[in-house]
């Protein structure tokens, strides 16, 4: 059964969709599909109540993502309900991933924006420090859409949408169709947190709904999905002129040094391969090891994976596939795999004894870089491992992909570690830990390559949702522009001589 299926409707009716549960295949609910015409209404409503919200001091503004935070904290097991329903990951997950990264968006937030937007005094460099005062303003853009994917339903629309909202934008969520009900939620916490009408709008839809907002003249579009999706957002604001933020797919390196503790690199690929059931953008997506300890290294994997529990209910590890699509990807990945001579470990097929969308973890050896499991992003609970002679191997591998999104390197010696995450084509490399990098607000995130465009979160991300307007002004009050005219070959010279004092000697280059 499909995920999410078109409901048949009467010509002239809204386009519906009906979801059901990935775990249960047990029909969960069915969403109104907004129309361009919807978007171009809620773009109106937006442009209107903007103004009054950017006004706000900042600190105002604050307040509100500390009440949403209460609510949030008070009301979050219903909360994980919904997230549980249409995506059938572990509680833990969804605890984790979900509501405890967006208690720490919403208090980061809280705490941090007046600082980071307030308006700053720069100092001028040379003899402008003598003529001209400058400072810097964060003003809103206006009216920011931002568009979310399934895989972290609940995070991936409140982190941008905090974000969005604390620098004194409206905001036009458009959720992913596969986990709308998850996307709905931070419309409801905020109207429960008394965000005044229409500073936040949730748009329920598919692709369609998406590509309008695109369309709709808004300031900026936050996207985050696949590549092929990111091109189009892409596109479409090229033509509007507008800005983007695009964080996009991955197929992040892990590289396992001779030197690294076996245990600790062992743990931190499992949890890095098969959180989120592997359908995690930052998740461990190949692993290549010194062949010194490569065997070792694959003991100690499968042995942590065979003791990993899957299912539906109650306590277990490994949870669903959240939509069939991304189950195909994952059975066509192994199918090619499997053609070209891959040895798997455990797991290989849908778990038989799970009615739903299930895939068993997985881990493989006698992998190639020829084999699609090495080079697209297959976002399932799957872990290919490639023993490599030394770790200039493991760097040229890595680099050997469309994608940079996070990566990983495990050592005993930091000081190398470090070395190495120089040189590998990523977003981000964390040393010893699986990727961690979108959890810290302070550390910009974004991929290279095919992996994204921009980077969001912290100090970059919220200043991103503001244009910074420098406001200069002269320290004569205008008198000198009187000297501006007439232009004269005498008035060429002086600056000429000057010009040779200024940067032709070494104490006007330290002056200037
Ligand atoms: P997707 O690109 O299919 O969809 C993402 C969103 O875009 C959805 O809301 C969808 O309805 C909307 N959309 C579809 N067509 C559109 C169009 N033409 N114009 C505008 N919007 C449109 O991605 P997905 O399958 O939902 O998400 C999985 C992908 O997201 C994976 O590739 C994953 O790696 C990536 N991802 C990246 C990050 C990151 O931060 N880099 C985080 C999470 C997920």
């Amino acid at each position: 059964m499909a995920i999410v299926s078109p409901v048949q409707t009467a010509p002239g009716e809204r386009r519906r969709l009906a979801l059901a549960s990935p775990a249960t295949l047990e029909r969960i609910g069915e969403i109104e599909v907004s129309s361009a015409e919807d978007v171009a209404a809620a773009v109106e409503v937006a442009r209107k109540v903007q103004p009054d919200w950017g006004g706000l001091p900042v600190d105002e503004r604050t307040r509100y993502m500390l009440r949403a935070l209460e609510i949030l904290l008070e009301r979050q097991d219903e909360f994980i309900d919904v997230v549980l329903r249409e995506t059938g990951k572990p509680r833990s997950e969804a605890l984790m991933m979900e509501i405890f990264s967006a208690c720490d968006s919403l208090n980061y937030y809280a705490k941090n924006a007046a600082r980071i937007l307030a308006s700053e005094k720069k100092r001028l460099h040379g003899m402008m420090r003598l003529l001209k005062q400058l400072g810097v303003v964060y003003r809103p853009l206006g009216v920011v859409g931002v568009i979310s994917p399934w895989n972290a339903p609940f995070i991936l629309a409140m982190n941008p949408t905090v974000q969005a909202l604390v620098a004194g934008n409206a905001v036009l969520l458009k959720p992913s169709e596969v986990t709308p009900f998850s996307g709905q939620l931070v419309a409801e916490l905020f109207a429960a947190a008394g965000l005044p009408e229409g500073v936040l709008q949730v748009l329920l839809g598919d692709g369609e709904t998406g590509a309008a907002l695109c369309q709709a003249g808004v300031d900026k579009i936050a996207f985050t999905g696949s590549v092929d999706t990111g091109r189009k957002v892409a596109v479409a604001c090229a033509q509007q002129l507008i800005p983007c933020t695009l964080e996009l797919g991955g197929k992040d390196a892990m590289i396992v040094c001779a030197d690294a503790n076996l245990d600790h690199a062992a743990s931190g690929a499992v949890a890095g391969a098969f959180m989120n059931t592997g359908q995690y953008c930052c998740g461990t997506e190949r692993v290549y090891v010194a062949e010194s300890v490569a065997q070792e290294f694959t003991r100690k994997v499968v042995e942590r994976v065979s003791k990993l529990r899957q299912g539906v209910e109650g306590e277990f590890d490994i949870g669903a596939i959240f939509w069939p699509r991304q189950l195909e990807i994952i059975e066509e990945h192994m199918a090619d795999a499997r053609e070209r001579g891959v040895v798997v470990l455990t797991g290989g097929r849908r778990n038989p004894d799970l009615a739903g969308l299930f895939y068993e973890p997985t881990v493989l050896t006698d992998v190639t870089h020829d084999m699609r499991i090495m080079r697209e992003e297959t976002f399932g609970p799957v872990l290919p491992i490639m023993g490599v002679k030394d770790e200039d191997e493991a760097v040229a591998m890595a680099n050997d992909s469309v994608y940079g999104l996070g990566a990983t390197v495990w050592t005993s010696d930091v000081g190398k570690g470090r070395r190495l995450a120089q040189r590998i084509q990523s977003g981000s490399v964390c040393l010893n830990d699986m990727t961690v990098t979108y959890a810290l607000q302070e550390a910009p995130f974004g991929g290279l390559k095919h992996s994204g465009i921009g980077q969001v979160n912290g100090v970059t991300g919220l200043r991103g949702y503001c244009h910074a307007e420098p406001i200069i002004v002269d320290r004569f009050g205008g008198r000198r522009t009187a000297d501006h005219y007439p232009y004269s070959i005498k008035a060429d010279a002086t600056r000429q001589k000057l010009m040779k004092i200024l940067w032709g000697t070494a104490l006007g280059r330290w002056l200037s």
